[in-house]
């Protein structure tokens, strides 16, 4: 019987934790501020927003919600990106994803400042984390790494598999684990036999966005399963990429979908803002 990482009660004891944190910096004159732009109106993204706003102001950070109509140009996004560069009130800025089609998502990253992108996407902040040098941290693998942290799963010279190679989860959780020294493989779509791949990892970080994807057939016994994925069945319920009552009995630990992966990412958010505006007191 697998050990649920109950990423709920984490999210919410680093969230209590920060709000502590954060009144000793307002103390020195400091608020974190953190604004989120959302265009158009994603029901999914709303959901996102509305919840990182609950949050934010719940630990007492500046929080702001900048809502924008879905024909907003692409110059007039990137214009009130560079206003909140320079606005010294808010230490992160954050574009919710995916944008409308004519606004091209590459330009809105490069043109957030590198020390205000909470979100860890602007190439500058992954290179810095592909040289072993993290700045800026993507949320969600930031996230995972806190849970291996708090429940005191040891990656040094484990098998680590990672199933998915995109940007913001598959590539930086296995560049953390790397730097955790695990050895670790990414799989994707075009890998073969990626039952075998899966079932060699002690570590098992699944990051696909295709519901119960991932049975026992996959899952070595003893196995940390991770499941990142957020997909919603038939019934219009949130389930993950793992089948999670057939692999749970297999594993150590696994996390459920929901409370598990979701909570951290919104919290590691938060402390990658309070991170930045702590910065901005080291600097004067
Ligand atoms: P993505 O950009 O769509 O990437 C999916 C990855 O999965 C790709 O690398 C793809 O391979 C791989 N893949 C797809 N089908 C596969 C298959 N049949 N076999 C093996 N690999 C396969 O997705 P993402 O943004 O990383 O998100 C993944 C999931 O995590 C989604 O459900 C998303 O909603 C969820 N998510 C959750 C959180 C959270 O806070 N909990 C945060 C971010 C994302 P190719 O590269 O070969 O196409």
């Amino acid at each position: 019987m697998g050990e649920i990482i109950d990423g709920r009660t984490l999210a919410d004891k680093l969230q209590t934790e920060l709000k502590t944190k954060v009144d000793i910096l307002k103390e020195k004159g400091v608020t974190p501020g953190l604004v989120v732009l959302l265009v158009g109106e994603n029901p999914a993204s709303q959901t996102y927003v509305r919840n990182k706003e609950i949050a934010a102001n719940k630990v007492g950070f500046l929080s702001k919600i900048e809502r924008l109509p879905e024909t907003i140009t692409e110059a007039d996004l990137l214009a009130l990106i560079e206003q909140y560069n320079q606005d010294t009130a808010f230490h992160g800025i954050l574009v919710q994803l995916p944008l409308p089609a004519h606004i091209d998502e590459e330009k809105v990253i490069l043109a957030i400042h590198p020390e205000k992108d909470v979100d860890g996407f602007h190439p500058i902040n992954m290179g810095q984390l592909f040289i072993g040098k993290p700045v800026m941290i993507p949320c969600t693998p930031f996230g995972i790494m806190k849970m291996f942290e708090a429940y005191g799963i040891d990656l040094d010279g484990k098998n680590a598999v990672v199933i998915g190679r995109s940007n913001i989860v598959g590539k930086p959780i296995a560049q953390l684990m790397m730097m955790n020294n695990a050895t670790v493989t990414i799989a994707h779509s075009h890998t073969k036999n990626l039952e075998e791949v899966a079932k060699q990892a002690d570590i098992l970080v699944v990051a696909i966005g295709r519901g119960h994807f991932v049975t026992k057939e996959f899952v070595k016994e003893g196995a940390v399963v991770i499941d990142v994925g957020m997909n919603h069945n038939a019934a219009g319920k949130l389930i993950g990429d793992v089948k999670f009552d057939e692999v749970e009995p297999l594993a150590s630990y696994i996390t459920p979908v929901p409370k598990g992966v979701g909570p951290m990412t919104i919290t590691m958010l938060l402390e990658q803002t309070y991170i930045a505006a702590t910065r901005t007191i080291e600097e004067k």
